[in-house]
């Protein structure tokens, strides 16, 4: 069931991203160790980092997905007319840690990363942070996250670029969180990357605690070490600036926090069953499963238990299981084409089946969230 919440995450993730444009990319797990060297990680990473060897030459495993993505974007050559170039990927990182801190989905040694790369140039930079802004303003609302807290992290003491690069990204960022429109955020002087100035979103869940799940960074360094160019329209190589972006972070992670946050009482689209039919006799059990293909052919996640077992001990599991419809099938039922509608545990009895098939739908399309608790 978890794959199932998983899918129904990352199928939403993906159409997302298609309409803001964004082009999807895979990269390797296992890349060379030499590439990890030129991007900075053997330096300050590697501790976390596992490796292992191929045909004698030692390889890494990724713990991060940028130098795999600067690869992509150095495969071809690439124009002004190409960006801004942005590329997500749910890229698969391998991170150690120590076994005593590993827990449950919160923190893993092997996750997925909701990462993207946005290449441009210094004059898309605004519209770019923009876009990415409202982009997680949207799927955090989307799950049902309001309560979000910004931070707008500066230039720390140690770091590479030049002063007027800083401060031109630094102006960007500020401008873009000031443009908006009753967004508040906390200025964090000097807590930036050593790369580049960055932007953290953190959500508030049901009991209060706070998560850093999106992030936004400019990287003046990574281009740089992995030389990335494009060629202006004076014809001449330009240096793109680089952003990284992440919104959810872990996928798994936030599956955690999601499951918490409604304490499994998840919103429908996202249920890894969203109706279980219940035959309240083994004579209903075929028009039960005519009720689960009406729904399953609407596109829905439906389930028969036509175990034999009691029907009230049917229901309880349903509920336990947190199911948001129960639908209960009888001779009555069976007869008039209806079905006896229990919604997150509250009798709404009898509906004809159409009218619950489109209701079900609807609610999904909609993304409707259950009303606060
Ligand atoms: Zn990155």
């Amino acid at each position: 069931k978890g794959m199932r919440l998983w899918n129904a995450m990352i199928d939403f993730w993906r159409a997302e991203h298609v309409e803001a444009g964004y082009e999807e990319i895979s990269t390797p797990v296992i890349l060379r160790r030499e590439l990890w060297e030129r991007s900075g990680h053997w330096d300050n990473y590697k501790e976390n980092m596992y490796f292992t060897e191929i045909d004698e030459q030692p390889y890494a495993v990724k713990p991060m997905n940028c130098p795999g993505g600067l690869l992509v974007y150095k495969s071809r050559r690439r124009s002004y007319r190409d960006l801004p170039l942005r590329m997500a990927e749910l890229g698969r990182v391998h991170r150690h840690e120590m076994s005593g801190v590993l827990h449950g989905l919160f923190r893993v040694r092997y996750f997925t990363q909701d990462d993207a790369h946005i290449y441009c140039t210094p004059e898309q930079l605004e519209d770019e942070v923009l876009g990415v802004v409202r982009f997680m303003q949207h799927i955090y609302a989307a799950f049902g996250f309001s309560d979000v807290k910004i931070e707008l992290s500066t230039r720390p003491e140690k770091s590479i670029g030049d002063a007027a690069m800083w401060e031109r990204a630094e102006g960007v960022l500020t401008k873009v969180l000031d443009s908006e429109t009753a967004l508040a955020y906390q200025l964090n002087p000097g807590d930036g990357a050593f790369y580049g100035p960055k932007i953290d979103f953190h959500i508030r869940d049901v009991m209060g605690r706070t998560w850093q799940c999106g992030t936004i960074q400019v990287d003046f360094a990574m281009p740089e070490r992995l030389d990335i160019s494009y060629t202006g329209a004076d014809n001449e190589e330009h240096r793109p600036v680089m952003i990284h972006r992440a919104l959810l972070g872990s996928i798994e992670r936030f599956m955690g926090i999601l499951l918490e946050h409604y304490g499994g009482n998840l919103p429908t689209w996202l249920a890894p069953v969203q109706a279980l039919i219940i035959p309240i006799a083994d004579r209903h059990a075929e028009y039960g499963h005519e009720v689960a293909a009406a729904l399953a052919e609407a596109g829905l996640r439906v389930e028969v238990d036509d175990r034999p077992e009691s029907m009230g001990k049917r229901i309880r599991d349903g509920q336990l299981q947190k199911v948001p419809y129960l639908l209960v099938v009888g001779d009555k039922e069976a007869e008039t084409r209806e079905v006896a509608v229990r919604e997150r545990g509250e009798q709404k009895g009898s509906v004809p089946l159409a009218d619950v098939v489109a209701q079900i739908a609807t609610e999904v399309r909609e993304r409707r969230l259950p009303a606060k608790a």
